[in-house]
This record gives structure tokens, sequence and C-alpha cells, in this order.
């Protein structure tokens, strides 16, 4: 069932088993699952059914450190569906890799490891449409052997990637969800409702109620015996802040930790591999990129041996049209007033990539509370990002091996982009800023995704990544929420 907050009077309160904040992919996911095994749910989401100005006002956000305006401001939906209301759908489980400590990576390393998600990958993947969790690139299956590689096979430090998209059936979750929302009887979905604060009962132990505040400004509270925040990475390090009026700080907080180690994968700008030979036809990688989206890695040995975090470069699928001139020739062309030169072919002369890292985790890149507040008066995120130096060299030395991968093919060399250019943005995958780890010292959530020091409060998506990979975070997302359904579940039973 669906029901619009701001027609409900004032003063409403809601009683469910779990209350869920957040109809994102970490929301619904969760909300819907749990309803299949018979739990009654209430999930609150700030938006309505469709995009609308007023709950998008609330996504303002203040920006310190390396300030970049589409970091945060134009990467973030508020309505039902949440941001996949405009993601792109590109899936890639996090490889087993990803959840070891890395001794070169300070605070890196997971509390759970990929066996304990393989068998929410396979759900994720089947309720996504996905045909399969990992995909290998197989030459021969593509149908692309006979063609001559880019990078070699066998090459040491350098691998390629193949990713699945979401069938466009699926990709707007908000769309092919929304009916089992609608005509659930266990699910019930206040719409145009923005929590304002969580607040704790007597022990400071346990949550008691949440309070939201509809669009016209009255005031429903909600009652579960868990809750769970799936609002986003900056918004849920956000409403454990600001929920301070009784625990000084926030809650969850008491080492100081909620907000830090807020992360993205920093993009910039566009590579180009030039072709040796263009007339000689396509190679595998740009013939697959007719319908395929592919590029390269680092592999773990060369991970381990340089000391890198992540990295992943694609191939523009774009590649593919003719290009009668670089775009510097383009440009050049109009600053000049010459023509440029005449090209007597058709066949692409360059491949582009472009590039996208993982940052090493640092307590210093976080989000904290500015002193502005929004219309409902909470105050406003304040968000500061780091991009460290070393998260550049790592970059750099990466780009630097899939160069020379490139080059020992013969087939063509890389040319590439100023890595420490001050453009360098985020790639609309905001991160860790709930971190999950053992010690209570060292995350603000456990392995089961619960805020260490409260008893029924939890935690969905990526603001519980201890490290962010090279891999798209939200087939993981998805995966984590049917992960913390059985957890939450299991809790449901017992009395
Ligand atoms: C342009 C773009 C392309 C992307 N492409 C990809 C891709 O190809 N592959 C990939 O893996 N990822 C991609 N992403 C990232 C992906 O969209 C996010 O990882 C994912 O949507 C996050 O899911 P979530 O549920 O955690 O948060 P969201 O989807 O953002 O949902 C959060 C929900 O919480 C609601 N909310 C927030 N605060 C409150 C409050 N106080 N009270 C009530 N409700 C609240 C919001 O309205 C929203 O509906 C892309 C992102 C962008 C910007």
């Amino acid at each position: 069932m669906i029901l619009d907050g701001s027609s409900i009077p004032e003063g409403k309160t809601f009683d469910a088993d779990i209350c869920v904040v957040g109809s994102g992919a970490a929301g619904l996911t969760l909300a819907l699952d749990l309803t299949r095994r018979g739990i009654k749910v209430v999930m609150i989401e700030s938006g309505g059914l469709v995009f609308d100005g007023r709950s998008n006002q609330l996504l303002e956000v203040e920006m310190a450190g390396r300030t970049t305006e589409t970091l945060v401001k134009t990467t973030r939906e508020r309505f039902f569906g949440g941001t996949t209301n405009h993601w792109g759908g590109v899936c890639r489980a996090f490889d087993a890799f990803e959840f070891e400590p890395h001794p070169w990576m300070p605070y890196s390393g997971w509390p759970i490891s990929r066996a304990d998600l393989d068998p929410y990958y396979a759900s994720a993947a089947s309720l996504l449409g996905l045909p399969e969790v990992s995909r290998t690139f197989d030459a021969k299956a593509l149908g692309v052997a006979d063609r001559p590689r880019l990078v070699k096979e066998g090459e040491p430090d350098v691998e390629p990637i193949i990713w699945r998209r979401i069938p466009d059936e699926h990709l707007r979750m908000g769309q092919w969800r929304r009916q089992e929302v609608e005509t659930s009887q266990l699910l019930t979905c206040v719409m145009n409702t923005s929590i304002v604060e969580i607040h704790p009962d007597a022990s400071l132990k346990r949550i008691a109620s949440l309070e939201g505040r509809a669009f016209g400004g009255h005031t429903l509270h909600f009652r579960a015996r868990d809750f769970v925040l799936c609002t986003g990475a900056i918004e849920n390090a956000r409403l454990l802040l600001v929920s301070d009026s009784v625990v000084k700080g926030g809650l969850g907080n008491e080492h100081d930790l909620v907000g830090r180690f807020f992360m993205d994968h920093p993009a910039n700008g566009i590579s180009q591999v030039l072709l040796t030979d263009p007339a000689k036809g396509p190679t595998q990688e740009q013939f697959l990129a007719k319908s395929e989206l592919l590029g390269w890695t680092t592999t773990p040995a060369a991970r381990a041996k340089y000391h890198l975090q992540g990295f992943m470069s694609w191939v523009w699928p774009r590649t593919l049209a003719p290009q009668p001139q670089f775009p510097q020739e383009l440009a050049m062309s109009k600053l000049t007033g010459l023509p440029t030169d005449k090209r007597d072919n058709d066949q692409p002369r360059y491949l582009e990539i472009v590039l996208n890292w993982e940052q090493a985790p640092n307590p210093d890149s976080r989000v904290m509370l500015s002193d502005k507040r929004d219309i409902f008066g909470v105050r406003k995120p304040l968000v500061h990002w780091d991009v460290l130096p070393q998260d550049l060299a790592s970059a750099h030395k990466s780009m630097e091996l899939i160069s020379l991968a490139v080059a020992r093919s013969g087939l063509g060399r890389v040319r590439w982009p100023d890595i420490t250019n001050p453009l360098t943005t985020g790639g609309g995958h905001q991160m860790g800023t709930t971190r999950m780890a053992n010690d209570p010292k060292q995350g603000v959530t456990n392995a089961n995704c619960r805020v260490h020091s409260l008893e029924n409060l939890f935690i969905g998506g990526s603001s519980l990544y201890p490290t962010g990979g090279w891999e798209h975070p939200t087939f993981t997302i998805v995966t984590l929420a049917l992960r913390l359904a059985d957890h939450l579940a299991a809790r449901v039973k017992t009395p």
C-alpha cells in the first residue's frame, strides 16, 4: 500500500515489525524481501512517485575540501526508487580480493568475505534478471577469438573485464517494483515524508521511534522492533549525526566514526588508444564494444606487487563510430579557423576509454553537519571530499600498466589525461560513511550491518563499505539488502 504522508493527520503513529527508511535500491529490495516472508514493514520515502522540486531541494549539501559540484549535487535522486531513477544499471560482483585486507592500504578488509555473500549474489542476480553473478571475458564464447586483442591473454598485470547491464525492464527499480508495493498487504510505504530524527529509548541502547516530517510540515511517528536506514551514504551519516538531542555527537558515534571514510570512484577524462594500423579492421575490444560493456583492470597480483588500489578503464561504446578527426584536431581547427585533415577511410583510428578508480579509505574525507538548515529545519550535510596523493599515484601506475600492456600487443598506444587534473570528479558512487568492522573502534556497523552501539538500528547501502573496490556498487547493495533481510527475518521469529 502506498500512502501520501502529506494527507495523513498530524501526530499519527505507524507500527510495524520493521521500519525501512528510503525506497532506493537498498530500501525497496529489503522491504519487499521482508514482506515475502510474512513480515510487516513500513517504508518511509522522502519524495513522491515522480521527480519533484520539493524533495530535490532536500538533497542540498555544503562542500568543503575538494569541491566538485557533480560529486554530490547531481548524483542522487530523492523520490520513489531513489538514485536508480537515473543509474546506468551496470553490474559486477565484488571480486573476493576486495574483501581481503591489503597491507599497503590502511583500514582495508571487510568483516565478511565473498563466500559469505555468494548465495545472496546469486539471489540478487536472479532478482535483477542477470544471467550470472560474475562474467568472465571469454573470446571464444564471445565469437571474437579470431581477431587481434589489444591486451593479450596472459598479461601479468592487466586483465580484461566484461560487465552485465540490467535488462531494461528491471532498470528503474521504482517503476518495476511499484505494483508490488501498491498491492502488498504487509508493506505500507509512506511517501512525501522525510525522517528528521531517530529517537533512542531511555536505555540509549535501542531505538524507540523515528520522527518524520511530511510536506505540509506536520509530524508523523514510526515505531518498530528493528529500524533500517537506506538513504544513501551521505544521508545515512547525516541522519545519525542530526539525531543528537539526547546523545551528543549523534547516534552510533561513540568513536567519532560516523561520516568518516567517505569515498567515491573518482573519474577523470577520456583517454585514447591510438590504433597502430586502423585499416586492419576492428580488434576484439572494438568489435565487442558495439554490444558489450568491457574494459581492463589491474590483476590482484599487480595490485599486491605495486601496492595499488582498484582501477578500471572502460571502452567507450561511441568508439565504434567513424572518427574523421581527433577531438583535439577539431578544437584546434575551431580556434585557428583552418580546415581539418581529410580522412580517406572510415575505420576508427582510436578507441576512447574512461577511467574510474578506488580511493584509499581516509578518515578525513567525511560527511559532517553544516550550520545551514533545510526546509524542515534539519542541518544540511557538509561534505569534505579528499583525493589523496596515494590515490593519484595508484591511478597513475595502473594507467601506466594498461598502457604498457597495450603497447606490448603492438596494436596501439595509449594517450591518457593528466590524472592529477583538478577537475577529477566522483563517479556518483558515494560510499563508506558507516563502514563495517568487527571492532567498534574501527567501524560504525558490525558484520550484520547493525550499528555497534544500538541493538535494533541497521544500515543498508554502500555506506557500509570499508573499501570501494573498482566494481560498481549497486549489485552489492542489493546483495547486502537480501542478506540483511535474512538476518532481520530470523530476529523477528525470535521472541
Ligand atoms: C549517473 C549515475 C549512474 C550510475 N550508474 C550506476 C551503474 O551503472 N551501476 C551501479 O552499480 N551504480 C550506479 N550508480 C550508483 C547507484 O545509483 C547507487 O549506488 C544506488 O542507487 C544507491 O542505492 P541506495 O538505495 O543506497 O540509495 P538511493 O538509491 O539514493 O536511495 C535512497 C532513498 O532514500 C530516500 N531518502 C533520503 N533521505 C531520506 C529521509 N531522511 N527520509 C526518507 N527518505 C529519505 C531518497 O529519497 C531515496 O529514494 C549510478 C549513479 C549515478 C548518479
